[in-house]
């Protein structure tokens, strides 16, 4: 497949502060790629220079194989959306949507299907003050796809909406990227909501890029196992003779696996536990987060 976007050992300083250092990225079309990393990684400075808005200080940055800082004709084809999108405040959302078409030449079909595609039937025309945070963001996803797009950059789309609205947004980018075959990058400090939705994954830390691979690949086999029950501390010391690392929350043990060998040993000492006279409540494997997989 095509690269679309190119970064070769690019170097971004900002003053003493090198928010990209050395990075190298490449994005596919068709991809969903998920740049992951704690806040502060250097993300939103890794979008901002691939789409040019911000000067890289070293190496390349090719989107469909212009340098965007010098021919923004590049960025024609990008749709980009942030964190906390700004539309007008006052004005039905199809209204700004139909001037927006304007200016792309697009006719009210493409309007009414962008809404449909959104989710934001029934609300269109509602001013953008009028809407719930998620649905601000689907009113962003439309801004963005009216001048039909060939990718959509999303920096931290899901950060500003509680745990329901964030997948259903996420739902949306999978489903967008199926149903009009664009390439997404979407941004996010929260590794397990991206996996289920992602191609590729890039994980960044201090400006740098630590990993880049597949779903499945960054996660491997690492497991975390949420233990409840009675008495954490007795059983934490249990595990903790047989070698396993783990931390107490409230009444949950969570024991984190690198490998699905170790993962059936604490499975096997758990029902140990419980044949001894220890209450377990319950115990579930949950998806391990950015730390987890930086430490693994
Ligand atoms: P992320 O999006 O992953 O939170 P950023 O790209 O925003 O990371 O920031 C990377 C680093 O660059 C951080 O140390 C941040 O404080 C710094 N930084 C970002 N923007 C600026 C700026 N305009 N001026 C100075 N430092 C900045």
């Amino acid at each position: 497949m095509e690269d679309l976007i190119v970064l070769e050992n690019v170097t971004k300083r900002y003053g003493k502060i090198t928010a990209l250092n050395d990075v190298s990225l490449k994005v596919k079309k068709g991809e969903i790629m998920a740049i992951v990393g704690p806040n502060g990684a250097g993300k939103s400075t890794l979008i901002k220079v691939s789409l040019g808005l911000l000067r890289k200080d070293k190496g390349t940055v090719l989107i469909f194989n212009k340098d965007p800082f010098y021919d923004p004709s590049a960025r024609e084809k990008i749709g980009v959306i942030f964190e906390r999108p700004s539309l007008p405040v006052s004005m039905p959302i199809i209204e700004f949507l139909s001037h927006v078409s304007k200016i792309y030449n697009k006719d009210f079909n493409t309007i009414k299907e962008v809404i449909d595609l959104v989710g934001l039937k029934g609300s269109e025309n509602k001013a953008f003050s009028q809407l719930s945070a998620g649905q601000r963001q689907r009113a962003a996803i439309a801004h963005a796809l009216i001048a039909e797009p060939e990718i959509i950059i999303a920096d931290e789309p899901t950060s500003n909406l509680d745990p329901v609205e964030r997948n259903k947004i996420l739902d949306l980018f999978l489903k967008i990227n199926k149903e009009r075959d664009l390439t997404i990058i979407i941004s996010s400090h929260v590794l397990p909501e991206v996996l289920r939705v992602s191609s590729k994954i890039t994980i960044m830390k201090s400006g740098k890029i630590l990993k880049v691979g597949e779903p499945d690949d960054i996660v491997k086999n690492i497991s975390i196992s949420r233990i409840r029950c009675k008495d954490p501390f007795t059983i934490k010391d249990v595990l903790e003779k047989n070698g396993f690392s783990l931390n107490i929350e409230g009444g949950n043990i969570y024991v984190k696996t690198e490998d699905s060998e170790k993962t059936s040993k604490l499975l096997n000492l758990i029902s140990e536990i419980v044949k001894n006279g220890q209450q377990i409540y319950g115990i579930e494997l949950i998806e391990p987060g950015i730390e987890e997989i930086l430490e693994g």
